[in-house]
């Protein structure tokens, strides 16, 4: 009997497996999945497909019942994909139980179904434990205990033995499967990231050279303007030398501290007092808010010093203040929320907007260079704002609801030194 066991198990292994590697070919796997409604959908196929090929295998020592891992094939696409993906799976699943008939297909949809519901419930808290495995291990148990119920109350016990290979491996080939989904989640962001930097790189390296190129003519032309201004008789020449002074300068001060802070440079990180550059940055921007009708609103509470560099972060935090504030239309509110994670070390910096927020599209591509929506938008601002938090060791993360307005959150490490 163990061999007539084993063999179908190895097939169900096997076609479990191969789900997860032809999903994540189509549609990689990512922490947070946006997903069309078509993908969803074609993903709900693949899996119902998938839990059919179980079902035509099943692990069956006595005829008539039908001991497969399709309820894992439920359980995995509720829990990662959404509750339409598992739906259609449950549903494929339900009817072709169904078509195989016996005195157990109540039994068996029953089942189906249960795995299908413990999917929906853990969903959402799945998502957000970090230990993933430990979670999914209560998870399956509590779905086992249904499983179990179900089995006791209609169907006519089996050899124990089989019962404990097929729940051990049952057990087993879940975690196995929420495991390689993990890795390939790692994976996947860490291709993203990789891809990423390389873009960076790219724009950072043009930007530089672009400045460079741009700065020593600009030097040129400021050196004989002050030269012809000085023992000229022209009144014309007198009166606008400085103008045009003050311009160039203007225009050297954009340069050096907008796209040669995009050169990826060394750069020293210290103890830097966050809560001063955050006033700092709110004075700056005031006069403009004014201007626009935004109010900027700071609230500051917990330890505040940080490990980076004090240049940098005003640069970050005024980009991000200043998108949101260029994202509220007739009037609203900037307010900036500093509080401190002991446990994790950091300082979390949140800033919100009561503007037009952002669609998931939008989303997606803010931080790419080059992106904007706005028409004398440059779209380097989010692109160096990531890299610069991203080189004091912190994160940046945006949400947003279209028509609600925008928050993005900021950690940086705590200074830990003396
Ligand atoms: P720019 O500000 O020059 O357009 P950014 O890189 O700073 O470039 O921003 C890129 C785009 O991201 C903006 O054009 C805007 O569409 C979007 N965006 C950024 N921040 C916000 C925000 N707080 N609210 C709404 N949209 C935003
Ligand atoms: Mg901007």
């Amino acid at each position: 009997m163990f061999i007539a066991v084993i063999k179908p198990l190895v097939v169900n292994i096997t076609i479990l497996f191969s789900l997860i590697f032809n999903a994540n070919l189509f549609f990689p796997f990512r922490r947070k999945m946006v997903l069309t409604w078509k993908q969803k959908m074609m993903y709900g196929v693949v899996a119902s497909f998938t839990a059919l090929l179980c079902m035509m295998y099943p692990i069956q020592p006595l005829a008539k019942t039908n001991f497969d891992f399709r309820m894992i094939v439920i359980l995995v696409t509720t829990l990662y994909i959404g509750k339409m993906a598992g739906l259609l799976c449950t549903f494929t699943v339900v009817i072709a139980r169904f078509i195989i008939g016996g005195p157990f297909a109540y039994a068996g949809a029953t089942v189906s179904v249960f795995a299908y519901v413990v999917g929906i419930l853990f969903r959402s808290s799945f998502f957000n434990v970090k230990r993933k495995m430990l979670y999914g291990l209560m998870i399956v148990f509590i779905y086992l205990i249904l499983y179990i119920a179900t089995i006791i109350y209609a169907v006519p016990p089996l050899s124990w033995r089989f019962y404990i290979i097929y729940f051990a491996f049952f057990i087993a080939m879940f975690l196995a499967l929420i495991y390689v989904i993990e890795r390939l989640i790692q994976f996947n962001e860490q291709f993203d990231d990789m891809i990423y930097v390389d873009k960076l790189a790219t724009v950072s390296e043009m930007a530089a050279s672009f400045a460079h190129e741009i700065r020593n003519p600009l030097t040129t032309v400021r050196g004989f303007v002050q030269f012809l201004s000085k023992d000229t008789t022209d009144e014309n020449v007198k009166k606008f030398a400085p103008v045009i002074l003050e311009e160039l300068d203007r225009t050297n001060q954009i340069i050096t501290e907008y796209l040669t802070l995009a050169k990826p440079t060394s750069f020293q990180r210290q103890k830097v007092n966050i809560d001063d550059v955050l006033h700092t940055s709110v004075h700056l921007l005031s006069p403009l808010g004014a201007m626009m009708n935004v109010s900027l609103q700071l609230y500051t509470e917990g330890k505040s010093d940080v490990y980076g560099n004090e240049h940098y972060l005003k640069q970050a935090l005024l980009n991000v203040m200043k998108n949101g504030m260029e994202a509220i239309e007739y009037g609203g509110l900037v307010t900036i929320h500093k509080t401190v994670d002991e446990k994790e070390k950091q300082v979390i910096i949140t800033i919100r907007d009561t503007g037009k927020g952002m669609t998931e599209e939008q989303l997606k591509n803010i931080g790419l260079p080059y992106y904007t929506t706005k028409s004398k938008g440059t779209g380097l601002g989010s692109m160096i704002t990531a890299r610069l938090i991203r080189q004091m060791d912190g994160t940046i993360t945006y949400e947003s609801q279209p028509n609600v307005g925008t928050t993005v959150t900021i950690t940086l490490p705590l200074y830990e030194g003396d």
